[in-house]
């Protein structure tokens, strides 16, 4: 990547050398007549992070970005002129039955000995980062009552066990009034029981059942499962009150309590940095999101997989456009054949809508300089580093490999980190452009600004600005390290994220693809 330095004079980003256009770094954006220290001048005004045509670009011609085509140009592209969206026509998606096919897969890098974090070892082999009470649910019925108990239990019942971080609900709007057998049903009630085995829950999580319900206990906690632990008492259904509200409140406490005691026994251990199951995924992306963050979360991600953990990244309509890219890195023919099977899924899915990957963007990530999808795209699948794809998890279900995995998801925020929740994740890492307080209640978010001037306006919300990569006070490498460090810092409960520090939590939201009745 090539860095024009200068605090206050115009500066640029360009990624690849066959680039024509750049993308402007100054935080107020640039002026007509700008000058860049190698000549180039603006014929316009540019706003921050939106791009600058590098050269004459005749109409009909490829505009690159990456390296890539991110479209052709409407009309002729004047030398110095801001390109937006409207200049474009998208390129079509990738052909999915003419992509290579695990062709270039990268060599495995050296390991990385020797990192450790404390955690929380779990009967079935897992590791928690937190040492939290899980209250399941089988269906939306329940949740005022369970709600009012939580808060009571927060209040009367955690201050007496120390040891253990917080109690949450796993609240939803699955179990009853859905098609429970239909095609896609296996998506949501499989993502249900696979959030109750999260490893920050210990596999202790209780269920709160209505009892009239479609979706029943024994599908949310299966017997013989050794995640969970089922020999004492782990569910209570509303209908087997005969007093009403206030007795419902005292069972849940009191069920509560019998859990919290067992939480409380346990202490974090040393264990390998291998034990990190770490999720990541964007929100309110803009053009520096595949500069700056993205980058070097892919750096970050080389380093985990080099020291042996698992890195999910996901977001099927955001790497859709650039998922020739992926299959050339599947480890074999097998991950990259469910490559292409998770995209042909979420392709037809799109289409019984009536929609397709280009409903993705939004205003706000046009607005932040991102003119289409296949551009959002290109900067999205950088998280994912430079490693082999060692494996694909479709949604709701549970990673059960190490190394860098495709977890199939769409690729909204509260969408895709519910899924890597259902897949195991213990840690989330976001990145950020256009700023969002987001947070989980089942393990620590970090969230990454693409962008100091974000970091600076929301100081006790981002807890890593890799906008210092843009302004040439960080390299890719030096953040990448330093993110690495932070995540197993956080891993450990020797830091807390802003997030939680906050308890800034967004609700669990299932994937359900299937009728509601
Ligand atoms: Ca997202």
């Amino acid at each position: 990547m090539q860095l024009i330095e200068h605090s206050d004079s115009p500066r640029y980003v360009r990624l690849h050398a066959d680039d024509n256009v750049v993308v402007v770094v100054n935080d107020q954006g640039v002026t007509e007549g700008s000058r860049f220290p190698d000549g180039l001048t603006t014929v316009e005004g540019v706003p921050q992070s939106h791009k600058v045509a590098l050269v004459d670009i005749p109409e009909g011609a490829a505009v690159r970005r990456y390296g890539q085509i991110i479209g052709y140009a409407l009309k002729d592209l004047r030398q110095g002129s801001w390109v937006q969206e409207t200049q474009l026509a998208m390129p079509s998606a990738p052909p999915l039955d003419s992509l290579p096919m695990s062709d270039a897969v990268p060599a495995a890098l050296a390991p990385l000995e020797g990192f450790t974090f404390e955690g929380f070892r779990n009967a079935d082999g897992t590791v928690g980062t937190r040492n939290i009470l899980g209250i399941t649910t089988t269906v939306q019925c329940v949740t005022g009552v369970l709600d009012h108990a939580v808060k009571r239990i927060r209040e009367e019942l955690l201050p007496k066990y120390p040891h253990v971080d917080d109690v949450v609900a796993l609240t939803h709007s699955y179990g009853c009034g859905v098609a429970i057998n239909a095609r896609d049903a296996y998506i949501p009630i499989r993502t249900v029981r696979n959030l109750a085995r999260n490893p920050n829950l210990g596999g202790e999580a209780l269920v709160i059942g209505l009892g009239c319900e479609k979706l029943q206990a024994g599908q949310v906690m299966h017997e013989n499962d050794s995640s969970v632990d089922l020999s004492d008492p782990w569910l209570y259904r509303l209908q087997d009150s005969s007093h009403g509200f206030v007795e419902m409140i005292e069972q849940i406490m009191e069920l509560a309590e019998t859990r919290l005691k067992k939480l409380d026994q346990r202490r974090r251990e040393t264990v390998p940095a291998s034990e990190l199951i770490l999720g990541m995924q964007c929100g309110g992306s803009d053009a520096f999101s595949g500069i700056t963050a993205n980058p070097a979360l892919g750096f970050a991600s080389d380093l985990l997989i080099r020291a042996g953990a698992t890195v999910m990244f996901s977001e099927v309509t955001e790497v859709r456009d650039a998922i020739y890219m992926l299959t050339s890195r599947a480890q074999d023919m097998d991950v990259a054949q469910a490559l292409v099977r998770e995209m042909d899924w979420y392709d037809q899915y799109l289409e019984r809508g009536a929609a397709d990957r280009s409903a993705n963007t939004t205003p706000g990530n046009k607005k932040g300089g991102l003119s289409n999808i296949v551009e959002k795209s290109l900067g999205s699948i950088v998280k994912s580093g430079s490693s082999a794809i060692n494996a694909v998890v479709g949604p709701g279900e549970r990673v059960e490999r190490k190394g860098l995995i495709f977890c199939a998801t769409p690729a909204s925020d509260f969408v895709c980190g519910t899924l890597q929740l259902a897949a195991g994740m213990n840690l989330h890492v976001f990145t950020t452009g256009r700023g969002t307080p987001y947070g989980l209640a089942m393990a620590p978010v970090v969230k990454v600004s693409t962008r100091t001037e974000l970091a600076e306006r929301w100081p006790d919300l981002i807890d890593v600005d890799a906008g210092r990569i843009a302004t040439g006070r960080a390299t890719i490498e030096e953040l990448g390290w330093e993110l690495f460090h932070y995540y197993l810092d956080v891993a450990s409960g020797r830091k807390q994220t802003w997030a939680e520090q906050h308890r800034l939590h967004n609700d669990i939201v299932l994937f359900n693809p299937a009728p509601v009745t």
